[in-house]
């Protein structure tokens, strides 16, 4: 290409890469404090007959509890009369995210100008998927006794899906396994952050955490919805689902947290609407990015001693299960393995976890990965851990804030892994 054919290129790469972006012009969050179980109801009922109000967490009236809902500008009147004729308790936490949304992005991408792939600076920037591969593929070179990079399958817009194990070197085979999978859910930045500062806490902090990895292997997937992760950096940054196109020709994705086939389809805990972000597909593993992460699975299920998913936010960690109130025959091992985070945490920062079935906890949720792994791959301890909040609608930490976030939930993190490896010697 000629040098004009090369500017040509990149204006039309601008031009295409700003148009297609969605800036959320008068989107307004906000913040709602429901007072007891009716108006919890009352709230669950509006989630599920208006689509259009994005309910950006668990809607719960215990404990002062809030749950914030993001809304497009012609939607902002309608709630309004409708919380003030049911005299809910509201307050507006942001008029237009579109400001936020713009300088968010503007901070990251300068955070990333001085970026040299393969190396990365976890704490300095949110990534995309292509550069955490390159990180990912890196590793192996800088640590070829302990890391090793295997791709698993491709997305459904054909991104290499790939999962890092690290191991301390030893040559030990068939040891117990620590799976940990990131960003099921698109939107959930911090969640990618997360997986990445443990690989570097694991492989460039081996001094400070070698007992981690003596008797036991870690396997972490940091980025499981590659194709709606993408999208949540190119063009719509509250993205949640998958990117593969439904029944619907207006609706796009599913939720890769209900398509999982153990208690799949139950109404109470996911929808058959595609429009809905709790959409779990036509039939269980009906993505392959969720068929890529039961393959994951199965392949470690005899070895697999702890699954721990990273999503945000709310400060939980969820233990199956989702889809019933029965609780599993392990569950009180298990509460006393989040207990050791929770502890951990909020001795060390005074940030406080709630622990429990995700049922009890938040609200019932079928087809969940934490589910299966418990009930079909045989976890001996199956998590979600719902990171901290960030930004206005939760999902969106600034930069100058993911340092803080990620040492914190590492220290709940290390402190389960401690307490998995005692309580299960290999
Ligand atoms: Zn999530």
């Amino acid at each position: 290409m000629t040098l004009i054919g090369h500017i040509i290129f990149l204006l039309l790469l601008q031009s295409s890469v700003l148009l297609a972006w969605q800036d959320y012009k008068d989107y307004q969050v906000y913040e709602l404090t429901p007072r007891d179980s009716s108006e919890e109801s009352l709230l669950r009922k509006l989630a599920r007959e208006k689509p259009q109000w994005d309910f950006l967490g668990p809607i719960r009236w215990h404990n002062e509890s809030t749950v914030r809902v993001m809304l497009p500008p012609e939607e902002a009147s309608s709630l309004v009369s409708l919380f003030d004729s049911h005299q809910l308790r509201y307050r507006l936490l942001i008029k237009d995210l579109s400001p936020l949304v713009q300088a968010q992005r503007a901070e990251n991408l300068r955070s990333k100008q001085r970026l040299q792939l393969p190396h990365i600076d976890v704490l300095a920037a949110f990534y995309t998927h292509a550069e955490i591969n390159a990180y990912l593929d890196s590793l192996p070179e800088r640590y070829p006794k302990r890391a090793q990079v295997k791709q698993f399958g491709w997305s459904y817009e054909r991104r290499p899906l790939k999962v890092l194990t690290i191991s301390n070197g030893d040559g030990r085979r068939n040891k117990p396994v620590i799976l940990i999978d990131g960003t099921v859910h698109a939107r959930e930045w911090i969640s990618p952050s997360m997986a990445l500062y443990i690989i570097q806490q694991l492989l460039d902090n081996y001094e400070g955490n070698q007992e981690l990895l003596q008797d036991y292997d870690w396997v972490i997937m940091p980025v499981v919805n590659a194709d709606g992760y993408e999208y949540t950096h190119s063009e719509s940054r509250y993205w949640r689902k998958t990117r593969k196109p439904t029944t619907d020709p207006d609706c796009v994705g599913t939720d890769i947290n209900r398509n999982f086939a153990h208690e799949w389809g139950h109404d109470a805990g996911s929808s058959s609407d595609p429009c809905e972000d709790i959409y779990r597909g036509e039939r269980p593993f009906d993505q392959p990015e969720s068929q890529v992460l039961r393959d994951i699975l199965l392949q470690y299920s005899p070895r697999l001693k702890w699954y721990l998913s990273l999503h945000s936010y709310g400060n939980y960690f969820l233990l199956p299960w989702g889809y019933t109130n029965n609780l599993p025959e392990n569950y009180q091992d298990m509460m006393d393995v989040a207990e050791a985070g929770a502890f951990a945490i909020v001795h060390s920062t005074n940030g406080i976890y709630s622990y429990g079935s995700t049922y009890y906890v938040l609200y019932p949720t079928s087809g969940d990965t934490a589910d299966y792994a418990l009930g079909v791959a045989n976890a001996t301890v199956a998590m979600t851990m719902e990171l901290p909040a960030g930004g206005f609608s939760g999902f969106d930490p600034w930069v100058s804030h993911i340092e803080r976030l990620v040492t914190e939930s590492w220290v709940g993190v290390r402190a389960m892994a401690a307490e998995v490896i005692r309580r299960y010697p290999s």
